[in-house]
């Protein structure tokens, strides 16, 4: 049975790399650490000098790839030290070693060498094959041409307006992004072709497999808007189709559209105090009285921003975030006191918003070629984007800046001590082998969790503020298929799937930029990209966290594919898409260790400034200081530039 519902999925056809990255992960961990036999020579070939190096073009499991993570879990698991050896000292020496070669990472090495001149030799270490951290870039050639996905980070868009600092970067990079949303963004490609959002409700939560096309309103959470010939349907209208019972129906549209107050007689202040103390969970059920039955179809509605459910989120975060139930209760605008940083900058209105083809990595591809001029040819934030990267021109010994891949640091101390530190040593892990440079400087843009790690001897209260944040996980995949004419004969451009594996199906933005060019027929191939946040609803957010990121790492590229051939084939059904013949090659994005964690009012109490974690955390020690948005307890662009700049002028007050 499955054996035959597998070859209906197209589980047999070859997509590259399958069998490998489910078989080969565990062997291409442990080759990695570096043994105490290893040679001494301290120029081991660098796999990123090999010629056709090209992590963007791979498929199969990307994000946290296998070869990516095992050295830094054996240095968490107190292991790593039994095998490594002695290192091979490396006459290298730097003004500056950055760790991390995310936006946070290399925006550091940009100010430093605004700071120190261009004389400054920088060396940049990153664990990954690429650059950019959650900025990645998934690369696919379909039908001879190339199309493009974030692998990661979306998005420029932040719930605060960009400060000076992150405008100010992305000017000189030549980003001006709401020129860029008007002039490259085509908003009108799918709605020229009658395309809407939808709902796919699944028959293990709903009873039966249903596509209901024509969400009302922002659907879940774009805008569509209407056509002559396709004007989404209302609430009522869009429930009657839908497999849930009258009383549920009844009551989701209530929620959606009835202008009540629920709590009356409260001033908006103290509504909003109420609020911030209960799940929007709890909210629906408690204060709209709703029926259970509506939970599923919101249950997951957070998750994309915060990676859980309703459960775990805040009934005021929620109004900020535009979910339903508030209409009638007249909340002023503007944040509260007790709210998470995205809601509270949300409710004041948020920053500009552009989508380059590949998310944000192409920030980081430009903070390249600002750095490292002739890594990555040409001179426009529009010629970029279909730029080719020499990865081989990326640690020249000869060049000041020089960005090393595959390297895992594993220490990180002061010469001498914290308060007398004339210098720092840095120790990382690359090709089996160990190595150690002296620098004048260490800026930490890697995670929080993992800086106990590296500098052991930090004071315990700040390791202890360090491993308090948990990192959200999530996983994006990006799935090449032949056509997209299922699509326009169902009418769809989005799908939400409150119930399903993937939360989230969608066809790629349509952007055109420099020489790129989105699809325009549905005819022609695209990318779709799907959306999962793992959680388990009902514990703490960390503690959902945890767990959704033991089932990232031990799921396999096989179950990913699975799911994605699946969920395709179930919503897409009815307009002809057959996952045997339609799909044409699968990148699963995963990210055990995602977004930035954001202080959640129902779980963490409400801290002065200066007894926050990350603040505690982030304290400079020595010659060593801290950035990567961790250090500001949350998860955007903006941020990690801004911590980057406080970091890099941190040491150089030292
Ligand atoms: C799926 C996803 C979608 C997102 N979407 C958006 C969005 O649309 N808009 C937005 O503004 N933000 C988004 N973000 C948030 C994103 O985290 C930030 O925007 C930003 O890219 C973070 O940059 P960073 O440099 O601080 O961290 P990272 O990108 O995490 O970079 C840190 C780097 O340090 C490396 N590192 C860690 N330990 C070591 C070590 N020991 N040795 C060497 N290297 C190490 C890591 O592997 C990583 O590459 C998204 C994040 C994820 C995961």
């Amino acid at each position: 049975m499955r054996d035959s519902y597998d070859r209906y999925l197209g589980m047999d056809r070859p997509i590259t790399r399958r069998d490998f990255m489910n078989g080969a992960a565990m062997v291409i961990g442990a080759a990695m650490l570096p043994h105490a036999s290893a040679s001494g020579a301290s120029n081991l070939p660098e796999p990123q000098n090999d010629p056709g190096y090209d992590p963007p073009g791979k498929t199969g499991l990307r994000g946290s790839h296998p070869g990516s993570f095992e050295i830094a879990h054996s240095l968490r698991d107190g292991t790593f030290w039994e095998s490594a050896g002695s290192p091979v000292e490396s006459p290298e020496t730097y003004d500056l070693v950055i760790v991390g070669g995310g936006i946070s990472g290399l925006a550091a090495a940009y100010f430093f060498r605004e700071k120190a001149g261009n004389s400054a030799r920088i060396l940049i270490l990153e664990n990954h094959d690429d650059f950019g951290g959650h900025a990645r870039r998934n690369e696919f050639h379909l039908g001879g041409k190339l199309q493009l996905l974030n692998g990661g980070t979306l998005l420029i868009d932040s719930p605060t307006p960009y400060s000076p600092v992150a405008d100010g970067l992305l000017k000189k990079l030549g980003i001006d992004p709401p020129q860029f949303e008007a002039r490259y963004t085509d908003h009108k490609l799918y709605r020229s072709l009658g395309l809407q959002s939808a709902v796919f409700f699944d028959k293990e939560t709903f009873r039966s497999d249903r596509l209901v096309v024509g969400t009302p309103g922002r659907g879940w959470d774009i805008e569509v808007p209407a056509t002559q010939e396709h004007k989404p349907l209302n609430w009522t209208e869009f429930m009657s189709k839908t497999p849930l019972s009258p009383e549920v129906q009844r009551d989701i549209v209530r929620i959606q559209e009835a202008k009540v107050d629920y709590l009356p007689g409260l001033s908006s202040e103290e509504k909003k105090g109420r609020l911030s103390q209960m799940s929007y969970r709890d909210f629906l059920l408690t204060v709209v009285n709703a029926d259970p039955g509506v939970i599923p179809f919101y249950q997951r509605r957070t998750e994309g921003e915060w990676g859980v459910g309703i459960d775990a989120e805040p009934a005021l975060d929620c109004w900020a975030l535009g979910l339903p139930g508030f209409q009638g209760m007249s909340l002023k605008a503007g944040p509260a006191r007790h709210m998470s940083y995205s809601a509270a900058g949300y409710a004041n209105g948020g920053s500009y918003r552009f989508h380059f083809p590949d998310g944000n990595a192409s920030i980081a591809r430009l903070l390249v070629r600002a750095l490292i001029p002739d890594a990555v040819l040409g001179h426009t934030a529009e010629d970029v984007v279909t730029a080719r990267v020499d990865y081989s021109r990326l640690d020249r010994h000869d060049a000041p800046i020089r960005l090393r891949l595959n390297s895992t640091v594993v220490a990180a101390r002061n010469v001498s001590t914290a308060s007398d530190a004339n210098g720092v040593e840095v120790s990382y892990a690359s090709g089996g082998q160990l190595f150690k440079l002296k620098a004048k400087g260490c800026v930490l843009a890697c995670w929080n969790m993992v800086i106990p790690f590296l500098c052991p001897e930090l004071p315990e209260a700040q390791k202890e503020a360090l491993h308090y944040l948990v990192k959200v996980p999530l996983v994006y995949a990006s799935v090449g298929i032949r056509n997209w004419t299922s699509f326009q004969k169902l009418g769809i451009q989005r799908v939400a799937s409150p119930g399903s594996y993937w939360s989230s199906i969608s066809l790629n933005a349509a952007v055109n930029i420099g020489k790129y060019r989105s699809p325009t027929s549905p005819e022609e191939p695209i990318l779709l990209h799907l959306t999962r946040a793992p959680c388990r609803p009902g514990l703490p957010a960390r503690e959902q966290h945890k767990i959704g990121r033991y089932e990232l790492l031990s799921t396999t590229f096989e179950t990913f594919e699975r799911k994605i051939r699946d969920q395709l084939a179930r919503t897409l059904a009815a307009g002809g898409f057959d996952p045997a013949r339609d799909i044409e090659a699968i990148t699963v994005n995963r990210w055990p260790h995602g977004y930035g964690y954001e202080y959640n009012p129902l779980f963490d109490p409400d801290w002065p400034e200066d007894r926050r974690p990350n603040v505690i955390g982030r304290k400079p020690y020595g010659r060593i200081t801290i950035a990567n948005t961790d250090s500001a307890a949350t998860a955007y662009t903006d941020v990690a530039i801004d911590q980057a700049y406080r970091a890099v002028n941190e040491l150089l007050c030292v």
